[in-house]
């Protein structure tokens, strides 16, 4: 078992797709074992997106972020990190596969409509950045 972080980005919670989207989580058998909605703030969308401080985008990206509320999430499963990354898709939905959340709902780019961790030290991390240990079973 493997715990990841989802963030359902403003894009996605804007156009009211949060029921859609968690449906696709569960249906790949995925468990959504804690949710909230948060609205980020700037340090925070900054401090969340660090790796990106150098990259052209990242100033779009922290306005983007913060342009509305987020849904986020922890899900676990077996694999949770890399099968959670195959049911998002590809970060530019034109290249995502079919049927992936990023294919059926992105906007472009950048508002393409979720996150997941990477790796299983990023996912430690970015599940400690939104949760105590309190609110995790
Ligand atoms: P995430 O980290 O949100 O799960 P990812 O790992 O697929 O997405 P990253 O390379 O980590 O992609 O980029 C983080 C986010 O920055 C992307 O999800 C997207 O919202 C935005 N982004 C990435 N590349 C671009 C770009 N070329 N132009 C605009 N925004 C971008
Ligand atoms: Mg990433």
């Amino acid at each position: 078992m493997e715990r990841t972080l989802s963030i359902i980005k403003p894009d996605a919670v804007k156009r009211n797709l949060i029921g859609h989207i968690n449906q696709l989580i569960e249906k790949n058998n995925l468990k959504i074992i804690a949710s909230k909605t948060h609205k980020l703030s700037k340090n925070e969308a900054e401090s969340f997106y660090g790796v990106h401080k150098e990259r052209p985008f990242f100033n779009s990206l922290v306005a983007f972020m913060t342009s509305g509320s987020v849904q986020v999430q922890v899900l676990e499963g077996e694999n949770a990190i890399v099968s959670y990354r195959e049911i998002m898709g590809a970060t530019n939905p034109e290249d995502a596969d079919e049927g992936t959340i990023r294919k059926l709902f992105a906007e472009s780019i950048e508002a393409n409509s979720v996150h997941g961790s990477d790796s299983s030290e990023n996912a430690s991390i970015e599940i400690a950045f939104f949760f105590s240990g309190l609110e995790l079973i």
